[in-house]
């Protein structure tokens, strides 16, 4: 671009953006915002002057006032994104412990497959006949998921869990109201993900919760009592978020199926059952698969995701479109034909899903098998079975019956009395070098800890973990009323670039957006 016919970007007003106050600790680097790295009388690049003036081409729409956007060098714009990265945990850090979200090893044969140019370097309105190879990947996919599930349909545009249930409840809703019986609530049990109840309000149902036995899996006179003629769906995890499975989920399918009602399965934690159980034997009707839990593709920090819904042959016919097909010219996406197109709800997303995160799964599932993938679950519940018996003595096990599946639930039990809560014991952690658990959830559990290691954690780093966390758990316990030895949980964490935030403020009031300090 000509810089000078749109003139240099000027610095925004900034009060001062003296950021000596904080300084660095060893060899991590205090970073500002980029916008107040300024760099507002420069460009990082040297581009030769047109030899039209761009007005020559772009007439009225010239740009009249500066774009305000600092210019740095390359060198600088590295080192501000690398300084940025190391103030976060990574999985390729350390094991990275937070119940319900999988964080796995993310296998860079993935991400050498992803950036084949064949896969990475397409694009989404490419003519057919040139993405051939993309286009029976993602069949692939879909027959893989299919396989794995055992339902006879799958939906691949949905671009993470939470949109994988806003597919499969819309469907559903199509799927009702094409039968002229509009339905009016969803069931969720009481330890649900946010997302689900969240996901049927946003579709326009009521929401009523279900209780949970003492046990932790669904209290079935509960679950009779409340479905009736006005029930959509029933929405359950399974295994749950207590990490533990439903043993009475067939008997849940049947009472939902009586009621008229489809069962929904959050299949977030499929990383417990891959390859062991197919949902569809169980009765469910949809369930969306994290690709970036089960399948190991990257997330954290908001995404990239990919939520697929495989569907039974009740709610095939109301999928998104498009769906993958092959005939005798080759592979093609197909949308519906016309009239039926009523019966679906069209389209969720603009194209057909997340292309990256596809060929990264599709690796993932070639390279285990299915023996593979039946490891990859048997290894992911032995893992956190290891993780409740080395702390289970300290620490208070939400359910000590039986072993769990894939994370392991302890309750803040075992904290009464020391002063010390569920969010300092967290916090604390972060000294310790690890991530802390998922904390306060399910909601369930008093003072939840919700531990997932995931099957790609050694024995030597679930050890290393589980010292530390015992190290932590005898410190708290032995603190008594020894002010001092309770001060490094209630100031922690003191190693991290940042010290306690403000959470409530900030889910409340987010600033998602950077602008001049007044
Ligand atoms: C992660 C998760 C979700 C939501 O999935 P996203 O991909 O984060 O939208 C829903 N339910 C459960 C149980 C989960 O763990």
């Amino acid at each position: 671009m000509n810089m000078q016919s749109i003139g240099r970007p000027t610095r925004p007003q900034t009060a001062s953006t003296d950021v000596s106050a904080e300084h660095a600790q060893g060899l991590l680097q205090t970073e500002p915002l980029i916008f107040e790295l300024g760099g507002w009388d420069k460009t990082g690049v040297d581009l030769p002057e047109p030899e039209r003036g761009a007005a020559d081409d772009l007439g009225d729409l010239i740009r009249a006032a500066p774009i305000a956007l600092p210019g740095l060098s390359e060198p600088e714009t590295l080192r501000h994104y690398v300084r940025l990265s190391q103030k976060n945990h990574a999985i390729d850090l350390a094991l990275y412990p937070l119940g319900s979200c999988t964080m796995k090893h993310n296998p860079r044969l993935n991400e050498k497959m992803a950036r084949l140019p064949g896969f990475g370097d397409i694009h989404p309105l490419q003519p057919q006949s040139t993405v051939q190879g993309a286009l029976e990947l993602m069949d692939g996919v879909a027959h893989w998921l299919k396989t794995l599930t055992g339902m006879p349909a799958v939906a691949l545009p949905p671009k993470a869990g939470a949109h994988g249930e806003l597919c499969g409840l819309l469907a559903i809703r199509a799927a009702h109201e094409a039968r002229g019986d509009a339905r009016k609530r969803v069931l969720t049990p009481t330890s649900a993900h946010g997302t689900n109840p969240a996901t049927a309000a946003f579709v326009g149902y009521e929401v009523t919760e279900i209780a949970q036995g003492p046990d932790g899996r669904v209290d079935l006179e509960d679950l009779a009592a409340k479905l009736g003629p006005d029930v959509a769906a029933l929405m359950l995890t399974n295994p749950n978020t207590c990490g533990l499975f439903e043993r009475d989920v067939l008997e849940i399918a049947r009472l939902t199926h009586q009621a008229g009602a489809y069962f929904y399965c959050d299949g977030a934690n499929f990383n417990a059952i891959v390859g062991k159980v197919r949902p569809g034997d169980l009765g469910v009707d949809a369930m969306h698969i994290n690709l970036h839990k089960t399948f190991s593709t990257p997330h954290g920090g908001g995404g990239p995701g990919a939520g697929p819904v495989v569907l039974s042959e009740a709610l095939a016919p109301f999928a998104p479109q498009p769906w993958v097909v092959k005939d005798e010219d080759g592979w093609r996406l197909e949308e519906h034909a016309r009239g039926e197109a009523e019966r679906g709800f069209g389209r969720l997303s603009a194209f057909h899903g997340q292309m990256g995160m596809f060929v990264r799964a599709y690796a993932y599932m070639l390279s285990h098998g299915s023996d593979g993938l039946r490891q990859v679950a048997e290894d992911a519940v032995l893992n956190a079975n290891y993780i409740k018996a080395r702390l289970g003595d300290l620490m208070s096990p939400a359910f000590p019956d039986g072993p769990c599946m894939h994370e392991a639930l302890f309750s803040d039990a075992w904290l009464e009395g020391t002063g010390v809560t569920t969010l300092d014991f967290a916090k604390s952690m972060i000294d310790e070098g690890f991530h802390p658990m998922t904390m306060y959830f399910p909601l369930v559990v008093h003072g939840a800890m919700l531990i997932e290691p995931t099957e790609t954690e050694s024995k030597a780093e679930l050890d290393r973990f589980c010292d530390a966390v015992r190290g932590l758990a005898e410190a708290a316990l032995g603190a008594g009323s020894d002010v001092a030895a309770l001060e490094r949980f209630k100031v922690a964490p003191i190693k991290a670039p940042l010290r306690r935030l403000d959470e409530t403020l900030a889910a409340r009031k987010p600033r998602l957006k950077w602008s001049a300090p007044s």
